[in-house]
């Protein structure tokens, strides 16, 4: 398959609807990014890797992030991580208390603010401290996107955290249940620290492929979990990765993917390749609108999607 030839077409399909959706401006630092930007990567396990658009270019990856952390989180408490989220669709939005209190504090899913937070939570127990967590979140997607230059952008990170009212009131609703073992503030600024991650589409698509490979990066050898473990990851990335819009993400596009309001969404195609793509303009669910379209149209042209 002429997989340039496909991007280069997207891409020509994509641009009037760079101008749709809306930049994220709850969070001020990302209000200021410019929405006509678009990029998409491709990476394949022989290391070939095609790209178009500004596929160089950084951005937040937020809560694609959350993809991460829970790789990390699974691998440190199997099972028993069920006991503090679960594994189930939200149907709401990232940031909803409303579910949260008629369940007890058990967040639904480690994909919604509060299922990504109480992971936060228990990765700080783990590591004992929030530096050390922080370093350890680095490191690991250091470690999956073969580059020691990956970081966070604090401006981002303090920018989320004068406004993080909303994340911060998950937080103590949790620990009001007695669900929540470490200090609130702290917890929510290392989470907020984690979605401040920094990368381009050609970071985020090669930190991706371990996971479209059942946990084994198939360019380095290098295996971060178990097949098992990366088919949980997959299916909750399709069945939880876009927010209340997950269904439909899976209707359209038909792989399991997670996004982030940064506008980057990342994709795997399980045995065959992983993907990133970014712009920066949202939907009304908070996903990156040009990127969902950008990822129908490679699913459609290819036929590449899991069913
Ligand atoms: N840091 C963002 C928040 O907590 C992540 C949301 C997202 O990317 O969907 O609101």
């Amino acid at each position: 398959m002429n997989f340039q030839k496909i991007l280069d077409e997207i891409y020509a399909e994509i641009q009037p609807e760079l101008s749709r959706g809306k930049v994220a401006d709850y969070i001020p630092a990302l209000a200021e990014v410019k929405r006509e930007q678009f990029a998409m990567t491709l990476t394949l396990p022989d290391g070939s890797v095609y790209s178009v658009g500004e596929s160089t270019k950084p951005f937040s990856i937020q809560s694609i992030s959350k993809a991460f952390t829970f790789t990390m989180a699974l691998d440190i408490y199997s099972k028993a991580l069920y006991e503090r989220v679960g594994v189930e669709p939200s149907g709401n939005p990232f940031n909803s208390l409303v579910q949260l209190e008629y369940e007890h504090g058990k967040p639904r899913n480690p994909f919604i603010n509060a299922g990504a937070i109480a992971i936060t939570d228990a990765l700080i127990t783990h590591y004992r401290d929030e530096y050390k967590t922080l370093e350890a979140v680095i490191g690991f997607v250091r470690r999956i996107s073969d580059n020691p230059e990956i970081s966070f952008d604090s401006i981002v990170a303090n920018s989320e955290m004068e406004h993080g009212d909303r994340n911060l009131a998950l937080a103590r609703l949790m620990k009001s249940f007695g669900k929540f073992e470490n200090d609130v503030q702290q917890t929510v600024m290392t989470y907020f620290k984690h979605c401040a991650i920094t990368m381009n589409t050609e970071e985020l698509s090669r930190a991706m492929l371990f996971l479209a490979f059942g946990g084994t990066d198939p360019i380095s050898g290098k295996q971060f979990i178990t097949p098992a473990q990366a088919k949980r990851i997959n299916a909750m990335m399709l069945t939880c990765g876009h927010y209340d819009a997950s269904g439909e993400f899976a209707f359209h596009v038909g792989l399991p993917a997670k996004s982030g309001v940064g506008g980057g969404i990342a994709a795997t195609v399980p045995g065959v390749m992983s993907i990133a793509v970014w712009s920066p303009g949202l939907n009304q669910y908070g996903n990156s609108h040009a990127g969902t379209l950008a990822l129908e149209l490679f699913t459609t042209k290819t036929g590449l999607s899991i069913f």
